[in-house]
């Protein structure tokens, strides 16, 4: 079974209204365990949309989402977010750090609200810090970060709960060029490392070529890169 399967996703925002816009249609897609996959499209494309519905932040109007073997189209609300915050992980472009934690203490607040006891949090935490090379750095608030460090912190937070697939939006896309390939290095590493399964997002062709697999979304429909 793949660990991630979309099938017949669609999406129309703004529906009935003269804004109206429709951005996935009938979408389709595997992910495999241990699969790093790209998904290229331009800006506007619908990446982040069907990342979310993938990472059942938000529902498809039509279409079913499967992790784990599992059809999470029906899940009512709380059910969704208690699988959500078991199953996905989630980076994107900016790294939506709380600024006022540590860099430690934001990698140990989603296993808190996962029900992880305190002790064991913290241990997880700095493990990963460590893992990404930014365990020197645990106890510093994001603001003394360079834009790497925050951005490996944000990876560990995806991470800290140990899900099964990596929800990743322009993961890099805000680091220069030459700070956004070490980065990008690191990502990978720590995904292969930890054995999930990563979907990522990006219009760095570069990037994807590095991936097992390419994506394109081309006019609502998934396909091969
Ligand atoms: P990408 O991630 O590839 O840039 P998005 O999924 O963000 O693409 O957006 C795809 C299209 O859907 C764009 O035209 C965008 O304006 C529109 N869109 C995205 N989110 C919403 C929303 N919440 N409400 C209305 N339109 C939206
Ligand atoms: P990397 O992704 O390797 O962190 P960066 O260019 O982001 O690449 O940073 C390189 C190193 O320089 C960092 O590991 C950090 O120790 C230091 N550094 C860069 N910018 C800052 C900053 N604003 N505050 C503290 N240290 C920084």
């Amino acid at each position: 079974d793949p660990v991630l399967r979309l099938t017949g996703i669609s999406k129309t925002y703004n529906k009935g209204r003269e804004n109206e816009v429709t951005v996935l249609r009938e979408a389709e897609l595997s992910l495999q365990a241990g699969e790093i996959v790209a998904l290229v499209a331009p800006s506007g494309a619908g990446k982040s949309t069907l990342l979310h519905m993938a990472g059942l932040l938000d529902t498809p109007d039509a279409g079913r989402v499967e992790i784990g073997g599992v059809d999470m189209t029906g899940l009512g609300d709380r059910r969704r977010t208690v699988a959500r915050r078991r199953e996905v992980g989630f980076v994107y472009q900016f790294h939506h750090l709380l600024p006022e934690f540590s860099a430690l203490e934001n990698v140990v607040l989603p296993q808190l609200a996962n029900g992880v006891a305190r002790r064991a949090a913290e241990a997880r935490a700095q493990e990963l810090l460590d893992q990404v090379g930014v365990g020197e750095r645990a106890g510093h608030r994001p603001s003394a970060m360079s834009g790497g460090e925050q951005q490996r912190v944000a990876f560990c937070r995806a991470l800290a709960n140990g899900p099964r697939i990596l929800l990743a939006d322009e993961p890099t896309g805000n680091l220069d060029p030459a700070t956004s390939d070490r980065v990008f290095e690191r990502l990978v590493t720590l995904v292969r490392e930890t054995g999930l399964s990563a979907l990522i997002a990006t219009h760095n062709l570069e990037l994807a070529a590095r991936m097992d697999r390419v994506l394109r979304l081309d006019n609502g429909t998934v396909v091969a890169g």
